[in-house]
């Protein structure tokens, strides 16, 4: 029978993998709790109309990348494709924003069927962060800091460029829009083919057209810059103003764009050369008329969301993986006869009790003494501890040293076992 394989595009992420995955995501939840981030935790499936509200009819998900279904009561339903959407729906419901202020996170799966590739899938994962409820470019800066400093914690701060754009409020954009389509209606048998339907539908995701050509047309078109209205402009100043006094650099990228008219001023990515093709690795903006679009009242908001694939191979390029020597046993313990399989592991329970922070696997399933001490020496474990009949009835083990061949078997008695591993494990600090 033909053996039954994972979803195209939906990964297993293996053992060999998880550690990286912890470290990321760890070094994450740490650093935004320490900036005072709380984490918030939605379902991965939402009504259908959530994300057409939110996200929007013309763009790339809503249009043909999402999993949508009917469940059993006929229900249109939506595996989530993004974060923000769930988040701000979460805090409406509970009434976590009238009035307040909110600096919140969350990790985990995404949907979107594209073409699978390297740093593209169609489940994959992001680290997203949100704010609401505060207007100024103050918040703005603390996101981009906030990111600058995970980027140093995980050692990639030298393999990304931060692009920065401000894209101004809904009227501005609606001139410029205008001012756009007119310029490239003259071209339009010049565009790229996503970019002629985009000209009636939406035409400023034109300005991340990837083609050639598109891209040469775009070099002489009307800039957003010159259509900024006062008060984003001065956002925009502050902004930069702020990141120039925390010793930021960064590249203003007039292209930078987000299709959608709740999105407003700030927006930004952090991007890599080391990635091929998917080089972004972070991108964010401001996004004030969400609330309102949903139902609330209007509410000020901005945070962004990282894909941790991408973040993984990025610190697999930088070389900056942390010995995963951390999740390695300290200690195997080798236990060959009926008297010591039983006796292995209530002494291993109390060793447990006696040192918690202990990393320590009991062999299981019998076997011989070179077959357990191969095993010990796979598991990565520091040393053995040796049970047989003998060391049972004299109430001792044997303790081999796996990685020093210097230094010789020795005998520990069951008594002072926990004090001895405490003291050379150095478990007890
Ligand atoms: P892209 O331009 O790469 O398609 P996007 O604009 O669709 O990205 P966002 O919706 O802004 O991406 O998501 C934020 C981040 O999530 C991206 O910068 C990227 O790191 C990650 N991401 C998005 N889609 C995928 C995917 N299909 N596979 C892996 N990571 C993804
Ligand atoms: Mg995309």
């Amino acid at each position: 029978m033909a053996k039954i394989q994972s979803i195209r595009g939906m990964n297993d992420i293996l053992p060999h993998e998880t550690p990286l995955w912890q470290h990321i995501e760890a070094t994450a939840a740490a650093l935004l709790t320490s900036y005072g981030y709380q984490e918030i935790r939605f379902p991965l499936v939402e009504q259908t109309e959530l994300f057409r509200r939110s996200i929007g009819e013309v763009t790339d998900i809503v249009e043909k990348e999402m999993y949508t279904f009917e469940d059993r009561n006929g229900d249109s339903l939506t595996l989530r494709p993004e974060g923000t959407a769930s988040c701000v729906r979460a805090c409406e419901q509970h009434g976590l924003l009238f009035n307040q202020v909110q600096r919140l996170w969350y990790v985990g799966p995404m949907f979107r069927h594209e073409r699978p590739q390297k740093g593209r899938q169609r489940q994959f994962h992001q680290i997203g962060v949100e704010t609401f409820g505060m207007a100024g470019p103050d918040i703005d800066a603390e996101l981009i800091l906030l990111s600058a400093r995970l980027w140093r914690r995980l050692g990639v701060d030298q393999a990304v460029t931060l692009e920065l754009n401000s894209i101004g409020s809904i009227s501005a954009r609606q001139t410029y829009k205008a001012a756009l389509v007119d310029y490239l209606s003259v071209y339009v048998d010049q565009l790229d083919a996503d970019s002629q339907r985009r000209l009636t539908t939406n035409p400023l995701r034109i300005l991340d057209s990837k083609d050639p050509s598109t891209q040469q047309l775009l070099a002489g078109a009307p800039r957003l810059s010159e259509y900024l209205d006062d008060e984003s402009r001065a956002h925009f100043a502050e902004l930069r103003e702020r990141l120039d006094a925390a010793g930021l650099t960064y590249r203003i990228n007039e292209r930078l764009v987000r299709g959608l008219d709740y999105y407003g001023k700030t927006v930004f990515e952090w991007t890599t050369d080391r990635l091929g093709a998917q080089g972004t690795v972070c991108a964010g903006g401001r996004y004030d008329g969400l609330v309102e679009q949903l139902g609330g009242r209007p509410t000020p908001a901005v945070g962004f969301a990282m894909g941790i694939e991408r973040l993984c191979l990025l610190v697999e390029a930088c070389g900056t993986r942390p010995v995963s020597a951390a999740t390695a046993p300290h200690v195997y313990m080798v236990a060959v006869g009926a008297a010591a399989e039983r006796a292995a592991q209530p002494l291993s329970e109390q060793l447990r009790d006696a040192l918690p922070a202990l990393r320590l696997l009991v062999n299981c399933g019998g076997g011989a003494f070179k077959g357990q001490f191969k095993r010990a020496d796979r598991s990565g474990a520091a040393l053995a501890l040796i049970l047989g009949a003998d060391e049972v009835a004299a109430r001792q083990v044997g303790v081999k040293w796996l990685r020093d061949d210097s230094r010789p078997q020795e005998t520990v008695e069951f008594e002072q076992l926990a004090a001895f591993l405490g003291r050379e494990l150095a478990l007890n600090a």
